[in-house]
């Protein structure tokens, strides 16, 4: 920076002070949401295409913020992250998400709640004594909690990682690997990690059917699925052509804005006759 003259230097300085400033102020509002319960689980359902059956849903979370409205996760998930935040809000999503599943169950509607793991909540030695008591207290049969991990955080300590993920197996819980094709894990990696579900990335679909090799990536990861014996999700699905590709090519869930976009509990029902008709 200094190369650049005095004046670019202090530029870059006052940059990366808004940035922290940004940072820290979010980090204070964070720890005030929490304590004045501000976050809300919308709920985006997952459907069996060859049926049109909703299989399950995502829970992913909302902060409405008092005075800045709507705060994507996106931009706060990474400085909860940062911050060790993540640890409490994560446990509040587990609670409030397993409880909705139970409430879906009762109404039969689809059963599987996807949870998704930041990778500090995942190394966390809380996680397993937090699951059981989730899984005691709420009655949810383990298996319909699909926790989903990326690529990006199995990757770091592979062999702790997998010890990780067989402790959590053996409570019955299923593991999705999230936004796959977009990290750095190898096919013998992938292997090796007891996985059940894998999530196709939206970057994959969205061109579908205007980009071919889009498309012949996509077939080669349902197929490598298949081979592996995962379940598949695909992400990010938005149109009728995408379906029928998926279709063709047996990727029989997807998850999308062609069916629903992410919702409150309140308008659960709604989406659901709309679905299933
Ligand atoms: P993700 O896990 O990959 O979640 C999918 C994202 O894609 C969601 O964004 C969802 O609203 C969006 N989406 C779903 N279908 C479509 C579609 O057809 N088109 C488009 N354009 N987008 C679609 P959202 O809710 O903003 O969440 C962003 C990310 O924040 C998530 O990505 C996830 O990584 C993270 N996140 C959300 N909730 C939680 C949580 O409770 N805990 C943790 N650790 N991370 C979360
Ligand atoms: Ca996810
Ligand atoms: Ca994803
Ligand atoms: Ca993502």
């Amino acid at each position: 920076a200094k190369a650049l003259g005095k004046n670019t230097y202090y530029f870059y300085n006052d940059t990366l002070d808004a940035a922290a400033k940004e940072r820290l102020f979010i980090e204070n509002e964070l720890r005030i949401g929490i304590k004045e319960q501000q976050f809300e689980l919308y709920y985006q359902p997952q459907i069996n295409i060859n049926n049109e059956q909703i299989v399950g849903f995502e829970a992913l979370i909302r902060w409405h913020h008092p005075t800045l409205g709507y705060i994507a996760p996106d931009k706060f998930i990474p400085i909860a992250e940062a911050t060790g935040l993540i640890v409490e809000l994560g446990e509040w999503v587990l609670w409030e998400s397993c409880a909705f599943a139970q409430r879906m169950a009762l109404k039969d509607h689809g059963s599987n709640i996807s949870i998704n793991l930041s990778a500090r909540q995942f190394k966390d030695t809380s996680l397993i004594p937090l699951l059981e008591k989730v899984i005691a207290k709420t009655g949810i049969d383990a298996a319909r909690i699909h926790l989903e991990l990326t690529e990006s955080m199995l990757m770091g300590d592979v062999e702790g990682s997998i010890k990780q993920m067989h402790q959590l197996k053996a409570l019955g819980v299923s593991l999705s690997i999230d936004d796959f094709g977009t990290g750095y894990s190898s096919l013998s990696y992938l292997k090796r990690f007891p996985l059940d579900i894998l999530k196709i990335d939206r970057s994959f679909i969205k061109d579908i059917p205007e980009d071919s090799n889009d498309m012949e990536i996509t077939a080669a990861i349902i197929a490598m699925a298949q081979k592996l014996n995962l379940e598949l999700v695909a992400e990010g699905v938005e149109s009728e052509e995408q379906i029928d590709f998926l279709k063709i090519n047996n990727c029989e869930v997807v998850q999308g804005y062609f069916y629903s976009k992410p919702v409150p509990e309140h308008e659960i029902s709604l989406m659901v006759d709309k679905i299933q008709g």
